[in-house]
């Protein structure tokens, strides 16, 4: 065997013992998607929220330093050109206690010296246990970038749908990572509040995010995943989802609200007209570009894609 034919071979064998544990909706922040992904939690602590069926009934995990140290070790083989941009895989890592993560931070810049940032998914309670001290020692350690699944700024829609965190927790946490000057990016989910909260889901939603300094909102449209507990809740009329379309009006509403400087990513696939630009530079060229798209589709004249879109998400 050739020396380029064996080095393919250990690195299919590595990446599949890597992440074997990693489901099939292995789901990785957009704003990451082109890291370097190190396994160190499975599944999510929480587990709880309504429509979340990301973690398929996995029992969460917390890998030990010393299996992460091998994967960071594997991974260092893989990538043998410089890699600058880090993940920690998993629902929400950022719940293992400051201690941990300094450690696995400083293996990852033992193995990668050239890293620039770590990058994770958090919950809002996993930054809000840490004190501004574990966070700035934290964001020293190169962990500069997190993720958080705030959906909603509204208290009601966040209750129903049992995120187990507060608008308030939410705001808390953006503000405590502003102090220690760590990045950080928001999904935000459009259809949440289903039609009885839409417009409050919406404008309490905006009014949270004037407040803080995400440097990129990533947007998604509510989808029913099989396994999902809001499926019950639907069957029996108690929650009545926003069809895509008016999804998309939601967008448009949320949009012309915002007064941040961000990027409004919603080119997610389960939204029906994907659309990605910086606020405020962008801003009225995206609402024009949304309301062209909203006229067009009120006119009836839908383009094939748009259609297929739709109907894909709003037959579920
Ligand atoms: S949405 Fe996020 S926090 Fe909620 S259960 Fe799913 S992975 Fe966990």
């Amino acid at each position: 065997m050739t020396d380029t034919a064996e080095r393919i071979r250990n690195i299919k064998n590595f990446k599949r013992e890597i992440y074997r544990e990693y489901g099939f909706y292995y789901y990785v922040p957009m704003a990451e998607a082109y890291t370097v992904q190190i396994p160190v939690t499975v599944s999510c602590s929480y587990r709880r929220c309504l429509y979340c069926d990301l973690n398929q009934g996995m029992k969460f995990r917390e890998l030990g330093l010393d299996e992460i140290e091998e994967h960071i070790r594997k991974l260092r083989y893989i990538n043998d050109r410089p890699a600058k941009r880090f993940l920690l895989a998993g629902g929400n890592p950022f719940v293992l206690s400051s201690e941990k993560l300094l450690k696995i931070a400083g293996t990852v810049r033992e193995y990668f010296p050239e890293c620039e940032y770590i990058s994770a998914f958090s919950r809002a309670d996993d930054i809000t246990r840490k004190t501004s001290d574990e966070l700035r020692a934290l964001h020293a350690a190169g962990i500069d970038r997190l993720c958080i699944g705030i959906e909603s700024g509204c208290d009601e829609v966040l209750s129903l749908q049992e995120k187990g965190v507060s608008r308030a927790d939410n705001l808390r946490a953006m503000s405590m990572l502003d102090d220690a000057g760590i990045k950080y990016s928001t999904y935000i989910m459009l259809g949440v509040g289903g039609r009885g909260l839409s417009n409050r889901h919406i404008d309490d939603t905006a009014s949270l995010l004037n407040l803080a300094n995400p440097f990129q909102l990533t947007v998604v449209t509510l989808v029913l995943f099989k396994g999902a507990r809001l499926i019950e809740k639907v069957r029996s009329h108690e929650f009545s989802r926003v069809p895509p379309f008016e999804a998309l009006k939601e967008g448009r509403r949320l949009l012309s609200q915002l007064e941040i400087s961000t990027i409004w990513d919603a080119t997610h696939k389960t939204n029906i007209f994907p659309i990605k630009g910086k606020i405020p530079e962008h801003k009225e060229k995206l609402l024009k570009r949304i309301d062209d798209v909203i006229a067009e589709i009120e006119s009836g004249n839908v383009k094939q894609y748009e259609l297929k879109r739709w109907s894909k998400w709003g037959t579920e």
